[in-house]
């Protein structure tokens, strides 16, 4: 078993490991620059699991002769071509829910931040400034949240933001969620005082909000994007910003990471930014874990 490219913590987890060995197999960490690099390095892998890069296309995954498995360390699959594996008959598999909550609390944390100016307010109080500025604060109860994408994240988004007394819409072109209020995409934009994004990154859903929609949300609404980076067009978003066609955004993904130093999102009082954190947790990274290393043991086994 080869894993790439692992930015997190590489302690060792004897209960997995443990299981790995009974499974007959061994793991080795690799950092490969680039698809050649992997090729060389992971040649001889029956399993890779990967992070972000370099990506498992299907020019990497034809030079791969004896890979079986491969596994997204994560939510998704943009580093796999599945169609290929698929056709060259190697499994693919993900860890689809290890990170739900995680998530979803994170997309309410940072919509509460907003609501209540806490990153804004936060700044003032550090440097001792009381009852600095018109209060801007807005209270959650009583107002809409359009949730985007009623899958694992966005229903537990869902659900939460209606326990605060917000009123809930939903737009979902597949799923039907029978606690949530669903409604149309331009109805819900032109509706909601926060929208909150969690749908995946697809040719369908690049650029989903994109100057169109900004044109269709409320002059004062937020944006809160927790979802892949490129579902947001970030210049019509700097351009929505700049031109006061929407109040404020909240966004952990981004078009490219890291955030380059100049981007103008930086350094607003209406945009906050974390740096992809939005999963992180030691109990996300106990269950993405036990995930990953359960489904390699399991496909060894068979
Ligand atoms: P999920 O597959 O459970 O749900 C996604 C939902 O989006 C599905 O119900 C699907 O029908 C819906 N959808 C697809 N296209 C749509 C469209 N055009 N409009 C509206 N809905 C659409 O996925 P999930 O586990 O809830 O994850 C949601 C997003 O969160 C994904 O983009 C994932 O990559 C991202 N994510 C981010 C982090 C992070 O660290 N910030 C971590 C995990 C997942």
């Amino acid at each position: 078993v080869v894993q790439l490219e692992y930015v997190g913590d590489l302690a060792p987890y004897d209960e997995e490991e443990a299981a790995l060995a009974e499974a007959g197999a061994s793991l080795t960490v690799v950092r490969a620059a680039d698809g050649d690099a992997l090729v060389e390095a992971a040649g001889d892998a029956d399993v890779i699991w990967v992070e972000w890069t370099p990506h498992l296309t299907r020019d990497v995954l034809e030079r791969l002769p004896k890979l079986g498995l491969a596994i997204r360390w994560g939510v998704g699959y943009e580093q796999i071509d599945v169609a290929a594996a698929t056709e060259l008959g190697i499994a693919v598999a993900n860890a689809p829910a290890y990170c739900t909550e995680d998530v979803a609390e994170h997309a309410l944390a940072m919509l509460l931040a907003v609501s209540r100016q806490v990153v804004f307010r936060d700044r003032q109080g550090q440097q001792g400034l009381w009852r600095h500025g018109p209060a801007k604060q807005k209270r959650l109860a009583g107002s809409t949240v359009g949730v985007v994408g009623l899958g694992r994240i966005g229903s537990h988004v869902a659900k939460v933001a209606a326990a605060f007394g917000a009123t809930v819409l939903g737009y979902d072109p597949v799923v039907t969620s029978p606690s949530v209020r669903q409604v149309g995409f331009e109805e819900l934009l032109a509706s909601a005082d926060f929208v909150s994004v969690h749908v995946p990154l697809t040719a369908e859903t690049h650029h989903l909000f994109d100057a169109d929609a900004f044109a269709l949300m409320r002059p004062d609404a937020t944006l809160v994007n927790t979802s892949r980076g490129g579902v947001v067009s970030q210049a019509a978003l700097v351009e929505a910003l700049d031109a006061g066609r929407l109040g404020a955004a909240a966004l952990d993904v981004f078009e490219q990471e890291p955030l380059p130093a100049d981007n103008p999102l930086r350094g607003r009082d209406n945009v906050i930014l974390t740096p992809h954190e939005g999963a992180n947790s030691p109990q996300s990274g106990r269950d993405l874990r036990r995930a990953v290393y359960g489904a390699t043991v399991e496909w060894l086994r068979t």
